[in-house]
Parts: structure tokens; C-alpha cells; sequence
């Protein structure tokens, strides 16, 4: 619930107005899950609360840290069974938390883990602020951003989403500046109309992968809905009215997106652009003999963009021990299990 929604409800109940702030502050700030840890209520309103609402929270199955960097890698129960994962990147300004959005994923990317079995269900507002909220009490110390990069196409799961960062940046909450949410998409377009309206100061991030249709649809099916004039021409309408700076991912896949006149095409592409470029070396799926590019090619892709002054960074790989990255371990461990 939001701010609003829990002060309706204190309403409803017969509670003084000034119980929503305690009730919100318990939830959203101190993190507690249980009605009877909110010492500062009465009894009997603890009470009313546990008989007639619950506080829905995830639980860690399973959990793995990264002895070369310290990235932490979770493997949440939601209430129905189903498996998410989520991230912790430690970085020198501060704890990363990477979110998923969805179970599974229907966009069907074929370098991707997370979208192999489909999708299973969009994820709730308490269940992506519950990722946030167990990492930083499991951590100990305070998540300072927050990159919805998880399994799922947040855009697919729009108004819990949209709900999910404004409680995140809620000073009642947990108070994480938007500038310091990233929303990462594989480009769809007319919920990016939507979120430019939204009066949002958080970074769009959007997965291009390609520098034309014809490699594009190769890898991303909904490049075959969407062509790249037109996705990329969405951008362009979303930076000019946010006037915020759009990041551009690139997975270099080695044969496939990666060589020199991608690379060329792409500046042709991005010229006109408030835009930054992060190049990631892809993850290996071997079942469709992807592999990453070299580490000479992936300098040389970043120089040609560079060049031409289209700023570009390489992505630290992080958690490569620990199978860190979209849908490893959630599929790794469903395979166990079967
Ligand atoms: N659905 C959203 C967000 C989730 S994926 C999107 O498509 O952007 C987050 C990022 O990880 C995307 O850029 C996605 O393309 C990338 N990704 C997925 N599988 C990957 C892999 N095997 N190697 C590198 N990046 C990958």
C-alpha cells in the first residue's frame, strides 16, 4: 500500500490519522514483518492489524556471495512457490540492487536464461519492494540504488512497476533518489510513450543489442513488432521530453553483433542521441553456441564509438562464480529439483 492507501485503511479502522506515518515508517523503513515488532502501536491495534491484514514478504531460499567481489546473488520464495532472483553489486559508492519484475519473462531474447519456460506471473508492488527490503536487512547496510535488470520486462508489468519505484523513492520509505533507479527494457514502445509522461527522474535503459532490423530480429523477437526507426525514434521523444540521457545496452556476442561495421552502423544510428552506450560481454549460452566476444574486439567496438563521440562503457563482469547473472540460478535449481 501506498502512503494514501494505508491512511484510508487507518481511517477505515477508527485509528487516528497519525498512526499511517508510524505504520508506514515500520513497514517501508525499519523493514519489520510482523504487526506485533511495531512496538509503539497499542496492543489492541496490533492486534486489529494481524487479524485483518498480513505483511507478504519473500523468503531466501537460497543464497550465494561471490568470493572475487562480493556480489551476492539470492534466490527468493514468493508465497506461491514460485523462484526469483535477485542481486546485490557492492561498489566502492554504494550497495546496487538488481530487481526482478516478473517470473520468468515472455519477451523470448535468445541469449536470455530468464525467458527459456516463459512467463509465469507479473511480480506485486510488496513483492519488489520485498527483494529491496530482505537484501538490505540480510546486508546490513543500506541499498543506495536499484537497476530493474532482474528476469522480466518491466514495461509488461507496468502499473505495479511504476507503483514499485514511487514507494521506492518515497521519503517515508526507503528514500532512494530516482536518479539512482534504472529501468532497463528491450524497447516497448507504447509503454515508453506512457512512462515519459510519468514525470520520472530515472535512467531508461534500453537493450538494442543490434545496430539494424536484420540482426535484431535474429535475437529479439519483439524487434520483429517494433522496428529499430521506430524504437529508436521513441527514444529520442523520451529523452527530449525528460530530458534525461538514455543508456543503450549492447551484449557483444561474438559472429553475431560484434564486428566493425556493426559497430560503424550503430554510430550512424545513435549520432543524433542523448545517449550513453554500455557495452556488455555477452554470457555464454552455449545451447545456441553464444559466446563472448574478445576482449580486443570489445575495446575496439568501444573505440569506434568513442571516436565518434558517443560516450561508451564496457561492463564489469560481477558474480561470474555464482552463476550472478539473469535466470542462472533460478534455472539451475529448477533443473535440480526436477
Ligand atoms: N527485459 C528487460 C530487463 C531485463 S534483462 C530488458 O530486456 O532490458 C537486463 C539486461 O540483461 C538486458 O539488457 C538483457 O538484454 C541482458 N541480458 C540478458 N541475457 C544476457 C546474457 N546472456 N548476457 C548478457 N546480457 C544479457
Amino acid at each position: 500500500m501506498t502512503f494514501t492507501e494505508l491512511e484510508t485503511v487507518i481511517k477505515e479502522i477508527g485509528e487516528p490519522k497519525f498512526r499511517t506515518k508510524q505504520v508506514y515508517d515500520w513497514l517501508h523503513s525499519k523493514l519489520v514483518t510482523e504487526f506485533d515488532d511495531m512496538t509503539n502501536l497499542s496492543k489492541s491495534l496490533r492486534e486489529k492489524l494481524s487479524e485483518n491484514y498480513k505483511i507478504s514478504k519473500l523468503e531466501i531460499v537460497e543464497k550465494r556471495v561471490s568470493e572475487k567481489d562480493g556480489t551476492t546473488k539470492y534466490l527468493f520464495g514468493l508465497e506461491n512457490d514460485n523462484l526469483i532472483e535477485a542481486v546485490v553489486m557492492r561498489y566502492s559508492y554504494g550497495n546496487a540492487v538488481c530487481v526482478s519484475t516478473q517470473v520468468g519473462c515472455r519477451m523470448g531474447c535468445t541469449f536470455c536464461a530468464s525467458t527459456l519456460d516463459g512467463v509465469e506471473a507479473n511480480l506485486s508492488t510488496g513483492e519488489m519492494l520485498s527483494e529491496v527490503y530482505e537484501i538490505q536487512k540480510d546486508l546490513g547496510e543500506r541499498i543506495s540504488s536499484v537497476v530493474l535488470m532482474g528476469s522480466g520486462e518491466p514495461l509488461d508489468n507496468y502499473d505495479n512497476v511504476i507503483k514499485f519505484i514511487r514507494m521506492l523513492n518515497d521519503e517515508n520509505g526507503l528514500g532512494i533518489g530516482q536518479r539512482h533507479i534504472t529501468l532497463s527494457t528491450c524497447g516497448l514502445i507504447d509503454k515508453m510513450n506512457k512512462l515519459q509522461e510519468e514525470d520520472l527522474q530515472i535512467t531508461l535503459a534500453v537493450s538494442l543489442h543490434a545496430p539494424n532490423d536484420e540482426i535484431r530480429n535474429q535475437i529479439m523477437p519483439i524487434s520483429r513488432k517494433h522496428d529499430i526507426d521506430s524504437l529508436l525514434l521513441a527514444c529520442k521523444q523520451y529523452s527530449d521530453q525528460t530530458k534525461r540521457r538514455i543508456t543503450f545496452e549492447y551484449a557483444l556476442i561474438k559472429g553475431v553483433n560484434d564486428s566493425e561495421d556493426c559497430a560503424k552502423e550503430l554510430t550512424q544510428r545513435l549520432k543524433n542521441m542523448l545517449c550513453h552506450v554500455n557495452l556488455i560481454p555477452v554470457n555464454d549460452v552455449k545451447e545456441r553456441s553464444y559466446f563472448k566476444s574478445n576482449d580486443e574486439t570489445i575495446a575496439a567496438f568501444a573505440e569506434i564509438l568513442n571516436s565518434k563521440g558517443i560516450e561508451t562503457t564496457i561492463r564489469r563482469k560481477l558474480g561470474s562464480d555464482i552463476n550472478a547473472a539473469c535466470g542462472q540460478l533460478r534455472k539451475g535449481y529448477k533443473n535440480s529439483r526436477r
